[in-house]
């Protein structure tokens, strides 16, 4: 039998690094040149057509015919000075990743002429075939056409010589087939919310946005490794493997020299990321051996989300160049950190100021207050809801284990907004307050936050929702997954609880309470309300866990209860009322999360079966037979004297037996109970099914193979171990 592990080994040993040169000019001389940003715009646009992009980009304007066709010729025009040839729809399906299919921009006229052609039609709409994307029922088989439409507020971009044009995805009857439709509309009901909220405070506001910064962290891992590994081909992780001796407990790969041959790949993959215009920031090793994070500076939320994907993208490419793998997956180690994407997140004002930054001043403080309170008031009502959008299987796989925050949510603010908010809540009485009362109080509590706040810096790792000094910050997002899903709540329930806020607001002023009283006194309520979701504490602990059951906090259990919040009153409420999703939508996306979540847990329960019955067995059994040859020489060779010898042969081949039969019986079970639950009908049921009954089987049989790894000559073992994959770079 040929050992692939020792294969992929040998073929390392010789190989030489792939050198990368790059561009020795400064990022600055090449930062966006694929994209047709506003200076290119200005440039092959006329003045008119120009005009009306930055109207539909700034102000959500429609792009007439007219427009729309020297918009394109435009486009086409710079694209096809830099030798494309082709253009594509570039959108979102419901399946976490990014799909694009390239039309050619040449045409053979009547007249038998060849021309390069883009019109006005083509750039705003297409329509794929949508037969293949996950819809969740939105779909009927014989209308399988769905629409992708131009979104002019994310420019173009050149990729592989192709024109990419950021989508919309929406079926024929207009509900949306992906994550950016509302996505999109969620940012416009922020706007609106905020903005009038804003104006309180600065009459001049007319548009607020939302800034998103995403810390994008990842694995790498050497490609000819990743061969010999079918789970990891197959899955995106390992579905056994002994942890190694030493992993990450040194602590000392976090932020370590970054070794010289990932280093490459970052300079390659961050130099097609300038060229995109990913204004990428930091970067530096993670927690885990062979574990990375990348972070670009936090752009409006819509470019943001946009660049994150086409990042993510670039990097699976380029890896492939180093003879490298990126690993996305949240969990594609046991015992050692899990991958997250970090969401950033804030509000800022056209006027450029961003609304959850403290300030100096009370009046600002105030206005820092508002949004502040207000967010976290947001992540009170509908935090079980941000929880189940995190929630797949290989989120649920990360969350709670090693360093990634468990899957209960609270907010952390740290010690000095506790106090702030604290003595808001004492000190505001709930009846009109003397002028005197007020200067206090805004001396004293308003005008008291320091613009930086020391114990910020102090994050508490263990905490989902942390407020980082002049933004939240969302952690338990998993690193694969499209953010979009998770902000798009976030956008939408803060903007519920600023149009609450707005309306007690107004009602007070109504009475002929003063403005600021009236903030200050809704303000108050809403900490009441919601200061249950604030945690300072270990939320590791079995302590918390019980704490928060008390208080009523969302806490994720099974993956496919959480997938019901989706469909609870309270969720559809939220998301109907304020036009972001319909309630169909709701429901296809209920039903896609759970079939999705189904069909990974198949692929792994077969992979693992597979694995076990071909690659495990077999070699322990291989080991068997050459411990019985040596028991048998040694008895024919000492006779009765073996007896003392053959000790450790014996044990070892007893515990092999244990261990083969255990996996043998158990494989044959997971096998029988995937039988079953695939005769299940609903899509739900069979998923509930496979969550409660197959799921267990995956770290039972992978107990019993890691046993095996332990015993079983490393010669004979088939797949490279957690000390290769996780230390070879
Ligand atoms: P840390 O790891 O300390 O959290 P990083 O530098 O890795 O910090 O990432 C912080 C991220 O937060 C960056 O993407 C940064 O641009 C982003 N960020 C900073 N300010 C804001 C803001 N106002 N709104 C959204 N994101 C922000
Ligand atoms: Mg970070």
């Amino acid at each position: 039998m040929e050992n692939f592990r020792f294969k992929a080994l040998a073929e390392l040993n010789g190989r030489q690094p792939v050198r990368f040169e790059g561009t020795d000019k400064a990022v600055s001389a090449y930062f966006a040149e694929n994209v047709f940003d506003r200076d290119k715009m200005r440039k092959y646009l006329t003045h008119e057509a120009f005009e009306a992009v930055v109207e539909a980009i700034d102000e959500g304007a429609k792009i007439n015919r007219k427009f729309a066709d020297q918009i394109a010729s435009g486009m086409k025009s710079w694209a096809i000075e830099r030798g494309v040839t082709h253009y594509t729809h570039w959108f979102h399906p419901l399946n976490e990743s990014t799909a694009e299919k390239h039309d050619a921009f040449f045409e053979i006229t009547k007249s038998g002429n060849c021309i390069e052609n883009f019109r006005g039609e083509l750039l705003i709409q297409q329509e794929p075939d949508a037969s293949s994307f996950p819809s969740g029922g939105l779909r009927n088989t014989f209308e399988a056409r769905g629409y992708t439409a131009w979104d002019p507020s994310s420019p173009a971009f050149i990729h592989d010589k192709t024109l990419c044009i950021p989508t919309v995805f929406v079926s024929f009857t207009g509900e949306a087939l992906d994550f950016k439709a509302p996505f999109l509309k969620s940012l416009a009901v922020l706007d609106k919310a905020a903005s009038a909220v804003a104006q309180y405070f600065d009459r001049d506001v007319r548009h607020v946005f939302s800034t998103v910064g995403l810390e994008q962290e990842y694995f790498v891992v050497e490609e000819a490794l990743y061969h010999a590994r079918p789970d990891l081909m197959m899955t995106g992780k390992t579905l056994m493997g002994h942890e190694a001796a030493r992993n990450q407990q040194l602590g000392d790969h976090y932020f370590g020299t970054i070794p010289e041959r990932v280093a490459m790949f970052m300079r390659d993959f961050e130099e097609e990321a300038y060229r995109l215009g990913i204004p990428l920031k930091t970067r530096h090793n993670e927690v885990s051996p062979n574990q990375y994070e990348c972070a670009p500076n936090f752009e409006e939320g819509n470019l943001a989300v946009d660049h994150n994907l086409l990042l993510m993208s670039i990097m699976k490419n380029i890896a492939k160049r180093h003879n490298l793998r990126v690993l996305f997956h949240e969990k594609p180690y046991m015992n050692v950190n899990g991958s997250g994407k970090h969401c950033n997140w804030s509000l800022a004002s056209d006027q450029g100021v961003n609304l959850l930054s403290p300030g100096k001043t009370p009046r600002n403080n105030l206005q820092f207050l508002t949004f502040f309170i207000c967010t976290i008031r947001a992540v009170h009502e509908h935090g079980l809801l941000l929880m189940s959008s995190v929630t797949n299987l290989s989120n649920y796989q990360r969350l709670g284990t090693c360093e990634a925050p468990p899957p209960i949510m609270s907010v952390f603010i740290g010690e000095t907004l506790q106090k702030v908010l604290n003595s808001l809540e004492e000190k505001i009485p709930n009846k009109k307050m003397t002028p005197d009362e007020k200067t206090e109080l805004k001396l004293d509590v308003v005008g008291k936050i320091p613009e930086i706040m020391p114990d910020t810096t102090d994050r508490n790792r263990t905490s989902p929702f942390t407020f980082s000094g002049n933004r939240f910050e969302f952690r338990a997002v998993g690193a694969s997954s499209n953010c979009a899903a998770s902000l798009l709540i976030l956008n939408t329930a803060v903007a519920q609880q600023l149009n609450i806020f707005k309306t007690e607001v107004d009602e007070l002023i109504e009475k002929n309470v003063k403005k600021d009283e009236a903030i200050l006194q809704v303000l108050r309520s809403f900490i009441v309300k919601s200061k249950n979701i604030l945690f300072a504490g270990n939320s590791y602990s079995e302590e918390w866990r019980k704490e928060a059951e008390k208080r009523g906090l969302g806490i994720i259990d099974s993956i496919t209860d959480a997938f019901k919040t989706y469909l609870n009153p309270k969720s559809i409420k939220l998301l109907t009322e304020s036009g972001v999703l319909s309630k169909r939508e709701l429901e296809s996306r209920y039903e896609i999360k759970n079939e999705t979540f189904l069909k990974k847990l198949q692929i792994e329960s077969r992979v693992l079966g597979d694995l076990a019955l071909n690659h495990i067995i077999p070699t322990a059994i291989q080991y068997q037979n050459i411990l019985i040859q040596n028991v048998q020489g040694l008895k024919g060779l000492f006779g009765e004297k073996a007896s003392e010898m053959i000790i450790p042969q014996m044990r070892a081949l007893e515990k092999i037996s244990r261990h083969v039969k255990e996996i043998n019986i158990k494989v044959y079970q997971m096998i029988d109970e995937r039988k079953k639950a695939n005769a299940i009908d609903d899509t739900v049921k069979r998923a509930e099914t496979y969550f409660i009954n197959v799921l267990p089987f995956l770290d039972s049989i992978r107990y019993h193979i890691d046993k095996l790894e332990m015993i079983i000559d490393d010669e004979l073992w088939p797949m490279p171990k957690y000390r290769e994959l996780l230390f070879f770079h």
